[in-house]
């Protein structure tokens, strides 16, 4: 039993061997993300390799990634995240064809919680990624009873960091950030997944504009601004929450569902401070990007100097519009209270933000589904046919899927049924998986 085993110490620079424990601190990941097709990590982080597991932990000892390494772990190259709120995510190479046509990314996130994922099998009933998620107690127990006193300082500090946070107290801190910033973040914009979903959320407005039917994220709350005495709130508290971790954050998101819509002038603040007070510049990652969602009404309502603003900021930002559809009856289907003329109107402004500011991307939605009225899909492929007779690499369209209890038969086929549509669009492409924080 490891709790009984002879303290044996090899130091090899910043790793260390005790009993059947391989820990690693201070590991260098990558500096930038990329889009790979094998498991990379970001910023700075340790790890404790046991025989089963590798664990690895953020700058506060916080678990952050988990990976079998037995026979029964689904796949070498797949592991489980732990997020900032508290959710499971697991990795998965998406088998044989893979995600990336679909996704945009090598990794197809499994979420632990109901989405419009379009997996047909669910990780989180296999054995091993439960029992992982187990083993994570397991550890924890085994370091409480190792006595840290002759251990060199820095592993000492290291462990009494990872003992300082078992799972329950991981589970307390997964709450926090909703308290903190007065919100649940139940849907990050799909161009997160370019930050690999971490971002530091900044709430500066709260609800949205239309309340529509089919949305299954949307707040009780109806728009309004927030103070700038709550966002300094927000971000004095996210620092102190946040910890060292900070330093592995280059992104942050200005939630809620349309912070476009809100004062330019308090968005300009809130993305000035962010940046200032959070270090931003001396991230451990480069390239920071900011994300916001913005609407139909928001993005045909902001003038020059919005986006001039915007342009301004120390980040590069990209801006999901939610469109749905050009068709008036989909968009009366889906009881969004905005108009088939109003949404060729955004679109036409998004190609031309697209075009004049090189650090500043919109993307749009779409939904898709099955039983949506035929003029649909023609509608949304006529209003792409009018801005691009050639290809573009920026201005991407993501595809939501509307998916309900009883809809597998086409959850089977949608992967089909994307690359039909996604063949005929001259932009980049991809389904939108709703991810919470
Ligand atoms: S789709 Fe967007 S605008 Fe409509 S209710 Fe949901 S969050 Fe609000």
């Amino acid at each position: 039993m490891r709790s009984e085993f002879t303290i044996r110490l090899l130091r090899l620079v910043e790793t260390f061997d005790i009993g059947d424990l391989h820990i690693t601190l201070d590991r260098q990941g990558a500096r930038r993300y990329s889009k790979v097709s094998y498991p990379l990590r970001y910023g700075r982080f340790a790890e404790i390799k046991t025989p089963e597991h590798l664990f690895q932990f953020n700058l506060n000892g916080e678990l952050k990634f988990i990976s079998g390494r037995g026979k029964d772990w689904p796949n070498p190259s797949e592991w489980l995240k732990r997020t900032v709120s508290g959710n499971w995510v697991y990795y998965s190479t998406g088998g044989y064809d893979g995600p990336y046509d679909c996704f945009g990314e090598y990794y197809l996130p499994c979420l632990s919680y109901p989405s419009n994922n379009i997996n047909l099998c669910d990780p989180f009933e296999d054995k091993a990624v439960v029992s992982a998620i187990e083993a994570l107690g397991s550890l924890h127990e085994e370091l409480v009873k190792l006595d840290s006193a002759p251990l060199p300082a820095s592993v000492g500090k290291f462990l009494d960091l990872v003992k300082s946070n078992p799972p329950a107290e991981l589970c307390r801190k997964g709450g926090m950030i909703s308290e903190i910033i007065g919100d649940s973040v139940t849907v990050l914009p799909p161009d997160t997944r370019h930050v690999d979903y971490d971002v530091i959320p900044l709430i500066i407005a709260d609800g949205c504009l239309y309340k529509c039917g089919f949305c299954r994220v949307k707040s009780r709350l109806g728009f309004r601004n927030r103070s700038e005495k709550n966002i300094e709130t927000q971000i004095g508290r996210l620092r102190d929450f946040l910890g060292s971790e900070i330093a592995n954050y280059n992104s942050v998101f200005l939630g809620q569902h349309d912070g476009l819509n809100s004062d330019p002038a308090l968005l300009e603040f809130a993305a000035k401070r962010a940046f200032e007070a959070f270090d931003l510049g001396n991230s451990n990652l480069q390239d920071p990007s900011l994300f916001l969602f913005g609407s139909v009404d928001s993005i045909i309502g902001a003038c020059r100097e919005t986006f001039d603003r915007i342009d301004g900021l120390p980040f590069r930002t990209y801006i999901n519009v939610g469109l749905e559809s050009a068709d008036r009856e989909t968009l009366g289907r889906l009881r969004k209270g905005i108009t088939a003329e109003g949404v060729e109107t955004a679109f036409a402004k998004i190609v031309d933000i697209n075009r004049r500011y090189e650090r500043i991307e919109v993307t749009s939605n779409f939904v898709f589904g099955p039983g949506l009225p035929g003029g649909h899909i023609e509608s949304v492929l006529r209003l792409i046919e009018k801005h691009f007779d050639h290809p573009c690499p920026k201005g991407t369209v993501y595809f939501s899927p509307l998916l309900d209890a009883g809809d597998s038969g086409w959850k089977r086929n949608i992967k089909r049924e994307f690359y039909k549509l996604k063949m005929k669009i001259p932009v980049p492409s991809f389904l939108y998986l709703i991810q919470r924080l």
